[in-house]
């Protein structure tokens, strides 16, 4: 069975991790810290903090830039649901928004038309490994007075116009779930030029609490104070040494990742039922995802079943958010208010997309796609 995704492990992985359960810290020593750095530099901004999942990561940015009881925050309804639980955590309200049905980024339009004074921030989400419209977005949040966060944990590695995901939004959120670029177990992080943002993160990963353990045992101190409420979100020693040995090698990754996405790109051209996902003028794609949109006439789930039958996985990236019975219940939801997430729900397959997949499975994967599809 081919899946639709899997993480990539060599033997220099396992002595990073090995080395670090070896040494005197398992957690809050000196591999967190040299992780962070290199991901900031990856990314080319000032700061990272690591956090103990993506979803920790979202919702520390959240508590960061002030979201509070009753405050409005702006995500795309196509999107996994950490994002927009993120912000319930902390007693904000999502404000869904539709996404352009080629790109299925969100709709830069539809953000201008729901801010109101009690809107905090927009969230933008990198689907499948795209940057957003982020000069507009920018140009939006700044004129309103709100933060731009980006969920960019589909697209570690991508490029807008030649600059890194990571340094195009006040705060950029990435997770090291084995599917995503670079695997921790479970792990995220937030990366940003904002000193104050990534010290109030620092704090709220470790119960609110200003310095840890470590700190306190170099300065020969016992004393700590805790100055606001946070929680356990800390990454240990062994998942950030696995996050760092990992990052060395998601270059050639990356570039893996486009050849595949370029042989399905091509196979694709030759099947009028399956259409790509625009991708836009100035972007390095970085494909955590290769989903297509099935033609209206086709039946998804026996395309997924003769799929799976044929020994190849595939998955449906997302139900959107606003369908989800919580949200439904919570917000009074339905089908019918964002048409172009629901059109694409209803059409989207995600092929499999992973590093170690060879070009034999990719052909493999195409010729029982085409075994699979009705003869339009
Ligand atoms: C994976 C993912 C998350 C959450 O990351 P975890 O590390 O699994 O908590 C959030 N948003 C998006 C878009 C994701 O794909």
């Amino acid at each position: 069975m081919i899946p639709y995704a899997r993480q990539s492990i060599d033997d220099d992985d396992v002595h990073a991790v090995s080395a670090v359960l070896r040494s005197d810290w398992l957690t809050s020593g000196p591999v967190g810290p040299k992780f962070e750095t290199a991901v900031a530099e990856y990314c080319g901004v000032r700061h990272a903090v690591a956090l103990s999942s993506g979803t920790a990561a979202l919702h520390a940015a959240m508590n960061a830039i002030g979201v509070g009881p009753g405050d409005e925050v702006v995500v795309p309804t196509m999107t996994f649901v950490a994002t927009a639980n993120a912000v319930i955590y902390q007693g904000g309200i999502p404000r869904f928004v539709d996404v352009s049905p080629d790109t299925l980024l969100i709709d830069v339009e539809q953000v201008e038309s729901v801010i109101t004074p009690r809107t905090r921030a927009i969230v933008a989400v990198d689907y499948a490994g795209q940057p957003c419209d982020y000069p507009n977005l920018r140009q939006l949040a700044s004129q309103r007075g709100i933060r731009l966060i980006a969920d960019s944990c589909h697209a570690l590695g991508a490029t807008l116009d030649g600059q890194k995901v990571g340094s195009l939004a006040d705060l950029t959120v990435l997770s090291f779930h084995p599917v995503k670029h670079i695997a921790t177990g479970e792990g995220g992080m937030v990366v940003t030029d904002h000193s104050q943002l990534a010290e109030t993160m620092r704090r709220f990963r470790n119960h609110g609490i200003s310095k840890d353990f470590r700190e306190r045992e170099a300065a020969g101190s016992w004393e700590y104070e805790m100055a606001s409420l946070g929680y356990n979100y800390r990454l240990s020693d062994i998942q950030a040494a696995l996050g760092l040995s990992q990052l060395a090698k998601l270059p050639g990754w990356l570039t893996r990742r486009r050849a595949i996405a370029s042989r399905y790109g091509q196979a694709i051209e030759d099947m009028p039922a399956v259409q790509p996902i625009r991708v836009k003028h100035g972007v390095a794609h970085a494909y955590h995802l290769y989903p297509v949109l099935l033609d209206r006439e086709c039946h998804r789930r026996s395309i997924f079943s003769g799929l799976r039958s044929l020994g190849v996985g595939t998955n449906v990236h997302y139900l959107p958010a606003h369908m989800h019975k919580f949200y439904r219940e919570r917000f009074g939801t339905r089908r019918g208010m964002f048409i172009h997430s629901e059109d694409a729900y209803d059409r989207l397959l995600s092929l499999p997309m992973f590093v170690g997949l060879t070009d034999r499975q990719v052909d493999r994967v195409i010729e029982a796609l085409d075994e699979c599809l009705p003869s339009l």
